[in-house]
């Protein structure tokens, strides 16, 4: 059975219980000689990076996801602030965050959120992360229904297969690429956000009817068929049943690049059976009413290939986005190039 997230959307504060020892006693970068560090607290596994839950100032809350809550903060400057609702009997949930947070540290990218640090003592767990200005790209696209034009529409997934490029490069499947991952600043700098996350969430619950995987909205669209076809009911609710892969990546990047060429999800108001059943068959969002070019549409085409294997790397899709900056004046003239893509870049 699936549901709708807002369906199971509890706002429960967990009180969680530090069963935790023998995690942390696996930690690759314990430093034993940080003196200062092993006082604060015993169940941390940084030290560079661990951030005390007293030394951060918790401002107002941003919004709410289905990792947790996020929170404007101060901590030697503005910060946010991911407070996650982990459930610290889940060893392996607990884990999984903890892993997550080692592979952060590695990533700096001018696409990519500035990971600062993390604060790893149950019950607190958090991540600390610059704070993003503007909005993320599913506000202009989903909420104030702005339309792109193909340069600027260019200019973002270019940014976003640039730091996703670097992304994989480190090693790091974002598992979550949405266009609810990715802010604007300044209207036109591409930032993306929660990488890697993804494994600490919990899909599966279990409610007055049974178990069940929640859906949260707008989230199928972005999953590749070997993922919607992997999505089972399993008491462990975590993603190391789902086949997620560098190329799954690319599957939703294709996703976000329709966003910002439709102004719509692919699959749009249409029920979960629905897409899942079409997904799993092969089945794509036609493109017959987007008003595109050829290769404009060849790179949704190659990004939702159904075999992972087939899909792009993000090199060659940069390159590919490139190719669409080449002919402008062609462009401009184009007859298949749509009216709504020919405005000027700012709307
Ligand atoms: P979702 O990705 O489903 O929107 P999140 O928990 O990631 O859920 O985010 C909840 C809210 O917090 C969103 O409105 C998002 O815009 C905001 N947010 C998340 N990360 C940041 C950040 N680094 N800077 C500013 N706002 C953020
Ligand atoms: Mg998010």
């Amino acid at each position: 059975r699936c549901v709708d997230q807002n369906e199971l959307d509890t706002d429960s504060e967990r009180t969680l219980p530090s069963k935790v020892d023998s995690i942390d006693s696996q930690a690759s970068d314990f430093d034993p000689l940080d003196q200062s560090w092993s006082r604060k607290s015993k169940t941390s596994v940084f030290s560079e990076w661990d951030i005390p839950y007293e030394d951060m100032h918790i401002l107002e809350l941003i919004g709410r996801g289905r990792l947790g809550k996020v929170f404007k903060g101060y901590w030697h400057g503005d910060v946010a602030i991911k407070q996650f609702n982990i459930d610290t009997d889940n060893e392996l949930q607990l884990h999984s965050f903890k892993q997550e947070v080692q592979t952060f540290r590695k990533t700096r990218h001018e696409n990519v959120v500035l990971f600062m640090g993390a604060c790893m003592n149950p019950p607190h767990l958090a991540i600390v992360t610059s704070l993003c200005k503007g909005s993320t790209l599913y506000s202009p696209i989903h909420v104030w229904k702005e339309t792109f034009n193909l340069q600027k529409s260019v200019l973002i997934a270019t940014q976003i297969a640039q730091g996703m490029g670097y992304l994989h490069a480190r090693g790091i499947v974002h598992k979550d690429l949405k266009s609810k991952n990715i802010f604007l600043e300044n209207r036109d700098k591409a930032v993306i956000t929660d990488f890697g996350l993804f494994s600490v969430t919990k899909l599966c619950e279990a409610d007055r009817r049974g178990n069940c995987i929640r859906i949260p909205e707008g989230w199928l669209c972005y999953l590749a068929p070997e993922l919607i076809t992997s999505l089972k009911i399993t008491n462990l609710g975590l993603d190391n049943e789902l086949p997620f892969s560098k190329s799954s990546d690319v599957y939703s990047f294709g996703t976000v690049w329709y966003e910002l060429l439709a102004g719509e999800w692919t699959f749009n108001n249409q029920p979960a059976q629905s897409i899942i059943w079409q997904v799993g068959k092969g089945i794509k969002q036609s493109l017959g009413h987007l008003q595109a070019s050829r290769d404009v549409k060849e790179i949704l085409m190659m990004c939702w290939s159904y075999h992972p294997e087939s899909r792009p790397t993000f090199g060659e899709l940069m390159k590919a986005l490139d190719r669409l900056r080449l002919p402008k004046k062609r462009l401009a003239r184009s007859p298949s190039h749509p009216l709504h893509l020919s405005r000027s870049a700012e709307s």
